[in-house]
This record gives structure tokens, sequence and C-alpha cells, in this order.
């Protein structure tokens, strides 16, 4: 035992317990991860119904919705028991997942009107990020439910490459540096988003039509929600997770059902039109992209 260690055993016999807390906790604690939940993809949701507030059956959809996160948060917490976890509602108005039976360990943002919406508190403090109960993107033939933002919009490409909902929201963690480690939803959407970002995915049903699906009971996809979750962990520590990062600055081309909506945005400076349902529009950043986007299809109405 050498001089330092023996001033080391002294010092850690001497000082409180409570103190020497830090000095052995796992170096893992100080992780950050940033969990965006929608409701089309949560296991159990089988109808439009079920994600539309008042609609039959949406007050168990909450249940579910919330009961997978908490699965999720279960599964980092047993693992990382610091693991610090924001939890940012993504559906509708923001208002699903019921607060007083969410994992009280976890920070949670309810509420709609913020500029980034399904990414809202995401920032290059995160170490990762996690999608749950995703949907396709806009015009997918195999999806549930598949839509990007709103219905008004058929389709959108950032740089040329086609994204949804899950694909938008991975550019601008990419966009930080972070990586998309683990996706929950529909078939088509994990099919869309393992390609797109490499995470892990746990598929909680498949689309039967547009809006009817063949679903997986939500016991079983919560048990497999826990075990992917402990996989993209490991990966995360092997740094074997690549975020999506589509340089700068951001060419966003949307695409609108309406051509009202297409005129409209020609007020915005900057907007081009390229036919009578697309626009054109180059954002210096992926967040101000991620905000015009937002304004665009939520805000915008025609
Ligand atoms: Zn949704």
């Amino acid at each position: 035992m050498n001089a330092r260690a023996i001033f080391l055993s002294v010092t850690l016999l001497t000082l409180p317990a409570v103190l020497l807390r830090p000095a052995l906790a796992d170096s893992q604690d100080s992780v950050k991860l940033f969990i965006s939940v929608d409701l089309e993809g949560i296991s159990g949701v089988g109808s439009p119904l079920m994600t539309s507030t008042g609609g039959k059956d949406y007050e168990i959809a909450r249940q579910y919705m919330t009961r997978e996160v908490n699965s999720v948060v279960a599964a980092i917490l047993e693992r990382i028991s610091g693991a610090d976890i924001l939890v940012n509602d993504s559906h509708g108005d923001h208002q699903n997942l019921l607060h007083g039976e969410l994992d009280p360990r976890v920070s949670y943002i309810q509420g709609s009107i913020k500029p980034l919406g399904m990414v809202q508190g995401l920032d290059s403090s995160f170490d990762g990020a996690i999608f749950v109960g995703y949907h396709a993107k806009a015009g997918d033939p195999d999806g549930f439910l598949a839509h990007t933002g709103s219905g008004s919009v058929k389709g959108l490409w950032l740089n040329g490459v086609e994204v949804g909902e899950g694909g938008m929201n991975a550019a601008f963690a990419g966009s930080l540096g972070i990586p998309v480690i683990l996706v929950s939803g529909d078939s088509a959407a994990t099919a869309e988003l393992g390609q797109l970002l490499g995470s892990e995915t746990v598929t909680t049903k498949t689309a039967e039509t547009p809006s009817s699906a063949r679903l997986i009971h939500p016991d079983v996809v919560n048990g497999m929600l826990q075990e992917a979750t402990q996989v993209a962990l490991d990966r995360l520590g092997n740094n074997d997770f690549d975020p999506l990062d589509l340089g700068s600055p951001v060419e966003i081309r949307m695409r609108f059902a309406s051509t009202t909506h297409v005129d409209v945005l020609q007020s915005i400076p900057g907007m081009s039109k390229i036919d009578g349902f697309t626009i054109r529009y180059v954002a210096r950043s992926m967040d101000e992209a991620y905000r015009l986007i937002r304004l665009m299809y939520r805000f915008v109405s025609a």
C-alpha cells in the first residue's frame, strides 16, 4: 500500500457515510436521457378514437401510454440509479400522460404551446433520446395512423431526406450530437426509424389497415420495452449509435394537402413555391428549421 492509498483508506474510514456516496457512485450516474412520447404507437391502441380526447377508450390509452413510459424509466433506473430523465408529452395537445401515475423520479413537460414541440427540453447536455409510441411518416401505406405533424402535410424532406415526425425529431437531436437509442411504435414506424437511425426498436402492433391494427398485448410490449432499454443502454455505453446529423444549412421541402396552405405560407420571407402544393425554405440550422416546420403545420391553417 503506497502513501496515497494509506491516506485514502484513513480518509474513507473517518468520513461520515453520507459523504462517501458521491465518490462511490457509478460513473454512469450522470447519464441524461430524453423521452418523447406519442400515442398512436402505444400498445393496446388500435383505433383512431383512442388517440383523441373524449374518444372511446382514450382514458385507457392514457393509462397504457403512462405504463410504457414507466417501463422504460424503470429499466433505465434499475441500471443507472442516478440517471436524469426528462419526459416530454408529444401527442395532440401534449396533455396525455397521467402525471400522478408517472414514475416520480422523472421530470415531465406537459402542454403543447412550446416552439420545439416533441423535442421541447432537449439540449446538448443529454446523452441519448428515446421515442415511445411513435408512428410512421405521412403516406406510408403500411403505417397505423401514419402522418407527419398534422393532416395538412403530405411529405417533408430535410436536405433531400424524406422524414416523418421521428426523423425530424432525430435530426434535431442529431444536430446536437445526440443519438436516438430506442424507438417503439407500429411495425412501419420501427422499420422506418430503425433503418434511418440504427436505434433499438420495439414493435407494438402491425397496421391491419391505415386505421385498424393487429395488437400485441400491453403486458408483452412492456416486457419487450424493458429488455430493449437494457440493450440500448449497453450500446450507448459502447458508443454504438450515430446521431442523425443532416448538416447545415437545412433545406426544407414540404408538401401540403392544399394549395391555399402554400399560398398563405408565401408571406414568410425567404419562402418559395416549388409547385402548387410544395414549399422550399433554406434554414440556417436544424433548430431554425424545426421551429419553422412546427409553425407551418401547427399554427398556420388553410
Ligand atoms: Zn400523436
